[in-house]
């Protein structure tokens, strides 16, 4: 997994997409592995807002589902009153939506005022950059850097959440079983909750953050000022 994050750290548009997929595949062996099935019998690739399912030996070998966590976000975030564009020359290099908006900075919890708001941001599988790219900071760094937590965010999601989102719909019933064949739901993300917990109980900054620590680790520079 960290071979793909290491690719995206690059900072190449062309290693970006090739990174979130590797990060993908790596976390789906290890889920595999994890309940005892062969390495590559159950693949989940990202292209936000879907995740694609590779199973080979199944009778529909490729299947599409709607990550209802992404859907939500894109729907909220398009919606909103700053009208965010589609980078879709971004988008298509990442596998995620990249959505340029209109403000020089975006409101960041984690940058308050007097700080003036942060470059770019992850949500649930889509990156928002403000529109100061390339005057006052350069937009490829900072898109390898958000594209990081875009890995992390997969591998929270093929590790925990498309496993707990399966095993809720099944307990449902049929109705349940032929639901987790279109979508996913996937609010929860346990990990990262745990490391929001963490730092909390630490107290410390969101900057000393295992996401950040990481994220910076493979993709230095191109985060908050
Ligand atoms: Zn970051």
């Amino acid at each position: 997994m960290s071979a793909g994050m290491e690719l995206i750290g690059t900072e190449t548009r062309a290693a970006r997409f090739a990174g979130l997929q590797l990060t993908a595949v790596g976390a789906s062996v290890t889920r595999n592995a994890d309940v005892r099935e062969p390495l590559l019998s159950d693949i989940t690739l990202p292209i936000y807002p879907f995740y694609v399912r590779v199973r080979a030996q199944d009778s529909h070998p490729v299947t599409a589902r709607l990550s209802i966590l992404s859907a939500a976000r894109l729907a909220t975030v398009m919606a909103s009153g700053s009208r965010p564009r589609v980078d879709w020359s971004e988008t298509l290099a990442t596998g995620a939506p990249i959505l340029r908006s209109s403000e020089w900075r975006l409101p960041s919890s984690s940058c308050p005022p007097p700080c003036a708001g942060s470059f770019a941001q992850h949500n649930a599988g889509l990156v928002i950059y403000s529109a100061s790219a390339g005057t006052d900071y350069d937009l490829a760094r900072t898109l390898a850097h958000e594209s990081v937590h875009l890995a992390q965010h997969t591998r929270d999601a093929v590790l925990d959440a498309i496993p707990a989102s399966d095993a809720a719909l099944a307990r449902v019933g049929p109705l349940g079983r032929t639901l987790s064949r279109f979508i996913v739901v996937d609010p929860f993300m346990p990990l990262r909750l745990i490391d929001e917990g963490e730092l909390r109980v630490r107290g410390g900054t969101r900057r000393s953050s295992w996401y950040e620590t990481e994220a910076r680790a493979f993709a230095p520079g191109g985060e908050i000022r």
